[in-house]
């Protein structure tokens, strides 16, 4: 089987450590910094970062193309990449590319717990043990979630990690922690999802 190629939104954030996470599970990484290189993907990692600056430099053209691309492809977000892609964020109130039903409130931790390593839980049987490290960094909480929408992981009472069909997000970030198990599990809907190119 060729090689899934996923891309990392590279405009800023942390998307270095999600590209080497990537590649060392075997997937074929490229650096996407311009809207045109979405259309050679079959999936797509929105790292962590500042979620405004996010969508001040991809401006409207690259807001409505990334709306387009996560409606249609696997998409999985960490912390500022989970606030953009839900379809209400608070805290203070900014546009999502509504791809997966959740409300989250930015930066939700206030400032006296800047970030923090906790221990949650992974709710997926095939993830196998479900205790695992996250590392919150100016963290924000999912308030609401929809109808339609899975947990998959749990912090405390929060949910941290969901799914709503092809789109994952998460409000901490896996790339930062030595397990391996949930960038395996995006690379995992990716393959269910995935018809090669030219078939
Ligand atoms: N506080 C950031 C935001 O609101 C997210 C932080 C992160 O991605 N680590 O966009």
């Amino acid at each position: 089987m060729t090689a899934l190629k996923i891309g990392v939104l590279a405009l800023q954030g942390d998307f270095d450590a999600h590209c080497k996470r990537l590649e060392e599970l075997g997937a074929e990484v490229v650096l996407v910094k311009k809207p045109e290189q979405l259309d050679a993907i079959d999936g797509l990692v929105i790292p962590g970062g500042e979620s405004g600056t996010f969508l001040k430099l991809l401006g409207e053209a690259g807001f409505e193309k990334l709306k387009q691309f996560v409606r249609a492809k696997p998409t999985f977000g960490t912390c500022a990449g989970a606030i953009l892609l839900a379809n209400e964020v608070s805290n203070p109130t900014q546009a999502g590319l509504g791809a997966i039903d959740i409300g989250i409130r930015r930066n939700a931790y206030g400032r006296q717990v800047d970030s923090s390593i906790r221990e949650g839980q992974l709710l997926l049987d095939k993830l196998g043990d479900s205790g695992v490290e996250m590392v919150f960094i100016r963290a924000p909480k999912i308030e609401r979630v929809g109808p339609e929408v899975e947990v998959l992981a749990t912090e405390g009472e929060d949910p941290v990690m969901v799914r709503q069909g092809r789109t994952m997000a998460a409000t901490f970030h896996p790339e930062l922690s030595d397990d391996t198990r949930i960038h395996q599990a995006f690379l995992d809907l990716i393959g269910n999802s995935h018809t090669p190119h030219g078939k």
